[in-house]
């Protein structure tokens, strides 16, 4: 049966020894972009040697394009976790296919209006991500995003990749992105002998510096931000009642969301280095 929403998970066997490797998408269900590449290679995919799970994660929040039903499910994958939601249980198997597998692809597109596809990649995946075909790879999102994929696969001491595919309003824009980045991590565990080539370009490398939690109702950037603007060192660049963020050397900005509840995240501060 191929993969649907009625029959979210493939798996396709080669029958030989090999890597087992998952790809995700629709962990997110408004963020479709990986849904379609996945439905679009999927017919046709033979795979030389190990298996892979093929899975679209959250079926119900895709069928509904929404982010989640309950919970955000990038969230919930946690060794102990004991939550009760729709969500919680989705995790808990999705969890039973990563400890059976051994590297993921998990694919992502941003909520930003303007924004530019980019990578985040644990400590065991550095390499890969230098592979794939986006000029933005990032890491150091863990100090931050409890329970995400990339983090489940790093504490059972595996490589995860999340990469962001464009934004939810351009669907349409990155799918050959999505659909080359599945071949290019494919061929790198060695499960297809693709003509695709590695990512030959410069890379830009960000770490994660901070994660801003909207602490009033004042909350306010100094000017509109979108996804990877960088900031001048000193601008003070956004105030929330009495506080002031001023940037540091080398820093941009993303998903700045001004108009986030109380406790929401507000932007995510990240230093652009030379090497990872
Ligand atoms: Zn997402």
């Amino acid at each position: 049966m191929s993969l649907s929403l009625e029959n979210p998970i493939q798996i396709i066997e080669s029958g030989k020894p090999g890597k087992t490797v998952a790809i995700f998408a629709g962990i997110h269900g408004n963020e479709q972009v990986g849904v379609r590449a996945l439905q679009m290679i999927t017919k046709d995919l033979k795979i030389k040697s190990g298996k892979v799970y093929l899975v679209l994660a959250n079926p119900e929040a895709i069928k509904q394009n929404i982010r989640e039903i309950n919970k955000n499910l990038n969230r919930l994958f946690l060794v102990n976790n004991s939550g009760n939601t729709f969500e919680d249980a989705l995790a808990k198997d999705l969890m039973k296919i990563l400890d059976k597998s051994d590297a993921l692809l998990d694919i992502h597109a941003s909520n930003s209006k303007i924004t530019k596809p980019f990578v985040i990649f644990n400590k065991y995946a550095s390499d890969i991500a230098k592979k794939l075909n986006f000029e933005i790879i990032s890491t150091g999102w863990n100090k931050f995003h409890h329970g995400s994929t990339d983090e489940y696969m790093e504490t059972i001491g595996k490589p995860g990749l999340c990469t962001e595919c464009g934004s939810v309003f351009e669907t349409e824009k990155d799918i050959p992105l999505a659909i080359q980045s599945i071949y290019q991590f494919l061929k790198y565990f060695d499960l297809i002998d693709s003509e695709v080539k590695y990512n030959d370009k410069p890379q830009k490398y960000l770490s994660i510096l901070n994660m801003a939690i909207k602490e009033t109702s004042d909350f306010r950037f100094t000017k509109t931000f979108n996804d990877f603007d960088i900031l001048d060192e000193g601008e003070v660049f956004a105030t929330d009642g009495e506080k002031r963020y001023v940037a540091g050397s080398n820093e941009c900005i993303i998903f700045p969301r001004e108009n986030k509840p109380i406790g929401g995240e507000v932007f995510v501060l990240c230093k652009i280095q030379e090497t990872i």
